[in-house]
């Protein structure tokens, strides 16, 4: 760290995140440059958001065109990039419908109105959701509540009531909830959980949850607001178990930066929501649509999920070859380029040192080292991230005691 960049000062911005000692001010690629001119190579890509890389020429193109066109006119007119982005999800998803807005939090936030319309549509006056150990769903009141992060909900209370929490990856335990309690309407999880470590839902489980919400006429909603858009290689993770959803949030990667979040639904949630019910000022506006047009041409174009899965396949091989045998390293798991190397105690100072080393990446649940770079991630850029990150976790757990 240089000593300038070791002082930036927010005096007038709200102290809501421990920020690191740099400033990014320029992206090319999967590569981003601090305020000192210092290249990093970028491992996290804005958290699983910058699905394109940093100013992708063909994005930055349409994007460019679009805000000289139109940026915003509200949700009283017609908005012609909804049909379009919609029509485009409803093929890749086999969904039929969709509702548009800015963040993941709100596209969660919607998917819990319909769980709990549903539920007061056939005659269930206090309806509940499941939701799960570690989830993370957002920070609003609903969608902290439904998050299993003390953490998270610490400080906030009272929490918004209506939610049965269950370990996940356990269908007994899901079925023991619905059985006993006759206002269940909605099953919520993550296909692959992301702030909570990483740990994919079972392809069998998530088939057996399917079969449950089938029998017990409930909504099955997956966030897949972290691990859709191509991440793992699938356009949405839960097709790599062969089911559809009822209820699919997305967001993050959708718009390659640009805010945008989406609820595509299933038959049996598309129509849910009567006019009035539900809205939002900003969601569905031109230039978020035509973001959300353009990553997913350009990803179809430039085979970026050929790509996922296949820079992330030897990303997760390399990094496997390289940590095997060494102490302290408990397991490489994920998908695609969705990957989480979790270490045997808090590992927080691997943010810092990687940083140090020229390397973004974030670690989550206090023990897992988290990559989600941009899925355009060359193979070579896959070595790069390895050459840099191993020595980091090998000098930090030789340094460090085991929890
Ligand atoms: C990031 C995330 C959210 C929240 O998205 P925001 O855009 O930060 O509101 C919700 N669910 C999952 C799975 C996420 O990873």
């Amino acid at each position: 760290m240089t000593a300038e960049s070791a002082t930036i000062a927010e005096p007038h911005v709200m102290t809501t995140y421990g920020r690191l000692p740099i400033a990014l001010v320029r992206g090319r690629g999967s590569r981003v440059w601090d305020s000192t001119g210092r290249e990093y190579l970028d491992g996290l890509g804005g958290i699983a958001v910058n699905t394109l890389g940093h100013a992708h020429p063909k994005f930055v193109a349409a994007l460019q065109e679009q805000v000289a066109t139109l940026i915003h006119c509200s949700n009283y007119y017609h908005i012609p990039g909804q049909e379009q982005l919609a029509a485009r999800l409803v093929e890749l998803s086999g969904l039929t419908n969709a509702f548009f807005c800015s963040t993941g939090l709100e596209a969660n936030e919607a998917a819990l109105k319909l769980a709990r319309k549903f539920g007061h549509d056939k005659g269930i006056e206090r309806p509940e959701v499941i939701v799960f150990e570690k989830a993370f769903h957002g920070r609003s009141i609903a969608t902290l509540s439904a998050t299993g992060n003390p953490k998270v909900q610490a400080g906030f209370g009272p929490l918004v009531e209506g939610f049965v929490r269950v370990p996940f990856n356990d269908i007994e335990a899901i079925r023991a909830a619905v059985e006993s309690n006759p206002n269940i309407t909605a099953i919520f999880l993550e296909t692959i959980q992301g702030e909570g470590g990483i740990h994919a839902a079972r392809w069998d489980y998530l088939r057996a949850v399917r079969e449950l919400c089938d029998q017990h006429d409930l909504l099955l909603m997956l966030d897949e607001v972290q691990c859709g858009i191509g991440r793992t290689g699938k356009w949405f993770a839960h097709q790599w178990a062969d089911i559809k959803p009822d209820v699919m949030p997305l967001a993050k990667g959708l718009g390659s930066g640009v805010p945008i979040g989406a609820v595509v639904c299933g038959p049996r949630a598309a129509h849910i929501f009567k006019p009035g019910n539900h809205g939002t000022t900003f969601g569905g506006n031109p230039l978020s649509m035509r973001a959300g047009i353009e990553t997913l041409r350009i990803m179809e174009e430039e085979g970026l999920l050929e790509n996922a899965a296949a820079v992330g396949a030897h990303l997760k091989a390399a990094l496997e070859r390289e940590l095997a045998g060494v102490a302290g390293v408990a397991e490489i798991r994920g998908a695609g380029l969705m990957l989480g190397i979790e270490l045997d105690r808090p590992c927080g100072v691997v943010l810092t040192r990687a940083l140090e080393a020229g390397l973004l990446l974030s670690v989550t649940a206090d023990s897992v080292v988290r990559l989600v770079p941009p899925l355009t991630l060359s193979v070579a850029e896959a070595d790069e991230i390895v050459a840099l990150l191993v020595p980091v976790i090998k000098t930090f757990l030789a340094e460090s005691a085991a929890a």
